[in-house]
């Protein structure tokens, strides 16, 4: 099981079942990248780190697999985890034995910066220990039933982060007697403090967040933006036409507009909401609603094209997209849109969960000419702008 390897062994605790999250949060994309991958790309990123253990819960296990094959510069093992962080741990040791440092961290940390991970591993090289901590910020007090007991001495006080680094014997033998004594830390460090060694800290950054409940996702979000990895915003287009005929009702924007031809189609034909899915659909690079909602498909006769826009905000949701902006044009000579605009833009912004300022409708004629100026047709074109979160 273990590598035997020697060098400075990272073990990247990736068994956590994300309960305040309520999905498993290693596997969340940000920007593009979940955050297991990063966390492990600033452990192949940090000079000092000769190997990696991906220590994994059996959800995390194929994602975790994946990145070992993918990335090819440092060896990256995967083990499996165990009920608490304090048996992950263990496991994660027990992988790594032989090794000269292990630097325990924790894979929702993944802001982590590589400069943090090296220096915690050159402090436990020449202290035995090297564990990363916070100055605190905020005053702390010590509060019984709502009732203050005490103020502490801010000045004496830190927060602590991962990694949590040190002499792979020492913190396997700390791990090893919080075992048989049933001693539950909340972090390694107190095991090796139980052992009565003394334990180094090294600045940690407050960029160096554990990401723990979704607000966390937005401050993580912040950070990489001040890192200059803001989110790409994507552009789509979709254009659509349909023939204008008597005895179909013409519906446009979700909303039934009185006239005397209706656009001819195999759903409920509505132009305007098709482009707007094709755009949105385009800037996620997803097939388009010719592939999505085929018309050789009966269950997509008739249907609802607003509802059909539902389920394509739904998919790029999923696929972690979140839309940004939608902008149509609707090509016809008759009827007059002009009152209805306003309908038809409610109607796309309800359907995409997003403020009705961020969607526009527009109406054109072509002044009589080609086939939409002689009134055989509709089109609608649309522009959609997207970011990945
Ligand atoms: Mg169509």
């Amino acid at each position: 099981m273990n590598s035997g390897q020697k060098g400075a062994a990272l073990l990247l605790l990736a068994a956590g079942q994300s309960a305040r999250m309520g999905e498993n949060k290693l596997l969340l994309p940000l920007l593009g990248r979940s955050v297991l991958e990063r966390a492990l790309n600033a452990a192949l990123a940090a000079d000092e780190i000769t190997h990696i253990i991906i220590v994994a819960s059996e959800q995390a296990r194929p994602l975790a697999s994946e990145l070992a094959e993918r990335y090819t510069e440092k060896p990256i093992s995967v083990v499996s985890g165990g009920a608490t962080r304090q048996e992950s741990a263990y496991l994660g040791l027990l992988a790594a034995k032989g090794a000269d440092i292990a630097a325990i961290h924790d894979a929702a940390r993944c802001l982590v910066s590589p400069a943090i991970i090296d220096e915690s591993v050159r402090c436990a090289r020449k202290f035995g220990s090297g564990v990363v901590a916070l100055a605190v910020q905020d005053t702390i007090k010590r509060v019984d039933a709502g009732v203050v007991r005490a103020t502490l001495d801010r000045s004496e006080l830190v927060q602590i982060q991962t990694p949590q680094t040190f002499a792979c014997d020492l913190i396997l033998r700390a791990h090893e007697k919080a075992r048989s004594d049933g001693f539950l830390g909340t972090d390694d460090s107190s095991l090796a403090e139980r052992l009565g060694e003394s334990v180094r800290t090294v600045a940690g950054s407050a960029e160096n967040i554990k990401l723990t409940t979704q607000a966390d996702i937005g401050i993580a979000l912040g950070i990489l933006a001040r890192r200059g990895e803001a989110a790409a915003p994507r552009a789509g287009f979709g254009e659509d036409t349909h023939r204008l005929v008597s005895g179909r009702r013409l519906i446009l924007g979700g909303v039934d507009i009185p006239f005397d031809k209706g656009l001819l189609g195999h759903s409920d034909a509505d132009a305007l909401t098709h482009a707007v899915m094709d755009a949105l659909l385009g800037a996620a690079a997803l097939p388009d609603i010719g592939e999505l909602f085929p018309d050789t498909d009966a269950g997509y006769e008739g249907a609802s094209s607003i509802g059909l826009l539902r389920q394509v905000a739904k998919t790029l949701e999923s696929a972690g997209f979140k839309i940004g902006g939608v902008d149509a044009v609707v090509v016809a000579q008759n009827p007059k849109l002009a009152p209805y605009k306003a309908q038809m833009r409610q109607n796309i912004a309800a359907a995409l969960g997003v403020p009705a300022h961020s969607v526009n409708v527009k109406a054109t004629t072509t002044e009589g000419l080609g086939k939409e100026g002689r009134g055989e047709a509709i089109t609608a074109r649309a522009v959609a702008v997207i970011t990945q979160s």
